[in-house]
């Protein structure tokens, strides 16, 4: 036992399942040095303890955007500048550790391999970033802003644009040589023009970037809606697929077959209001009819959901939270109370730890393990008899990288 070790006491969840009495000493170089059950057997240390207390990994957010912007507005998320959404970004990243989450993975913007290195480098407190940077898309694929000449919404996009497999193994070059610890790619629309989303990119291209981002040793996950782009992606071998609405039972079996994660995003569908007035700038299609959006998105909350559990999905926490009013940065572990009404508390939990972790790429994390690194989250309250627990109101404190955040304190000060 190294001096200078903390200790909690109380109730754990190791990531997959509760121990009701049990410790967890953390040391100095901000590992987990021992996890043990039953009754505490060391003394004269600094221990953390209270009544009903629980520890937990550090939360993951598998899906998320630091965009900087106030609105769920793709116009905006183009349009800001670097320099003003970095600045906002250094708030939302503070609100992220404040409220649990040591690690999030943010699926294109321009600001999110900055923030992994200025958090690394210990300028800004806040999450372990995992990065796209540019995420990649087509050429008038999913948030290409239709209505400016190509060349201008090229510049302004967070998407590199990509046509032809070689374009494609060439912009996972590009993404990686920023700084890309992961690959994001846009296989179909979105609802953004009003009409049904269309698959985007070949399976063609989407292999050459599979391939590509796999031999730089990063996961690559692609933003699918519709039969067409889910079965596209599966037949690429892409890591995990985000939202995948449109879910049916047979798609989701070549999902479990291939042991891909299934990320659904509900809470960014639940929490939208419907904001869209501003993307009449963008043109609809002239002759074919409208989708009924909200049909779509109560199917995928509902419906799609349970076939995703019902066929045994790895099911991972991902808010697609963008930092707009909305869908703040802070607010994210919304989205494990509401995976908690499908899949159970134990489930729901481990979506945002261990599962989590394991379909992020990392192996020293989303469990309380020796040996493992101290990210992890002391709640009030014990978060499998009352969900809630896991809100940011009743985190008291958080441990990462060797620091160890007072959230109880810290707000009573600021
Ligand atoms: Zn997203």
């Amino acid at each position: 036992m190294a001096s200078g070790e903390r200790y909690f006491k109380g109730r754990i969840f190791d990531g997959k399942r509760i121990i009701e009495e049990g410790w967890v000493a953390i040391g100095n170089d901000g590992t987990i040095t021992e996890v043990g059950e039953g009754k505490f057997p060391h003394s004269g240390h600094d221990i953390i303890e209270g009544k009903d207390l629980t520890i937990l990994p550090g939360l993951i957010d598998a899906h998320m955007h630091f965009f900087g912007c106030r609105y769920e507005d793709i116009a905006e998320w183009n349009l800001i500048s670097g320099e003003l959404a970095s600045v906002r970004s250094v708030t939302d990243m503070r609100n992220l550790i404040m409220a649990g989450f040591t690690t999030v993975r943010d699926l294109g913007s321009k600001t999110a391999v900055h923030l992994a290195q200025a958090e690394i480098e210990g300028d800004i407190k806040g999450p372990n970033v995992i990065a796209s940077g540019h995420s990649l898309a087509q050429t008038g694929g999913n948030d290409d802003l239709k209505f400016l000449p190509l060349d201008m919404a090229k510049a302004l996009s967070y998407s590199y644009y990509c046509d032809g497999p070689w374009e494609c193994t060439s912009a996972v070059r590009k993404v990686i040589r920023e700084g890309a610890t992961v690959i994001k790619v846009y296989a179909s629309g979105g609802f953004a023009a009003g009409n049904r989303p269309l698959p985007n990119l070949t399976v063609e291209e989407l292999k050459a970037i599979v391939e590509e981002g796999h031999r730089s040793g990063v996961k690559v996950t692609a933003h699918a809606y519709g039969e067409e782009a889910l079965n596209n992606v599966i037949d690429a071998g892409i890591d995990s697929i985000e939202h995948g609405i449109g879910l049916t039972e047979d798609i989701a079996e070549r999902i479990r077959k291939a042991g891909i994660y299934y990320i659904p995003t509900m809470s960014v569908y639940m929490a939208e209001k419907d904001n869209h007035g501003r993307l009449d700038l963008l043109p609809r299609i002239r002759g074919k009819s409208r989708v009924n959006r909200s049909e779509i998105i109560n199917r995928h909350v509902t419906k799609e959901i349970e076939i995703a559990r019902d066929s045994g999905l790895k099911i991972v926490m991902g808010t697609d939270f963008v930092g707009a009013e909305n869908s703040r940065h802070g607010d994210n572990a919304i989205e494990i109370e509401r995976l908690s009404k499908y899949l159970g508390q134990e489930k729901a939990l481990n979506s945002s730890t261990s599962l989590a972790a394991d379909c992020v790429g990392l192996d020293n994390a989303g469990r309380i393990k020796k040996g493992h690194s101290a990210d992890l989250v002391v709640v009030k309250g014990n978060p499998f008899k009352d969900i809630g627990k896991i809100r940011k109101n009743a985190v008291k404190y958080v441990f990462h990288r060797s620091a160890v955040f007072d959230v109880d304190a810290i707000n009573k000060v600021s």
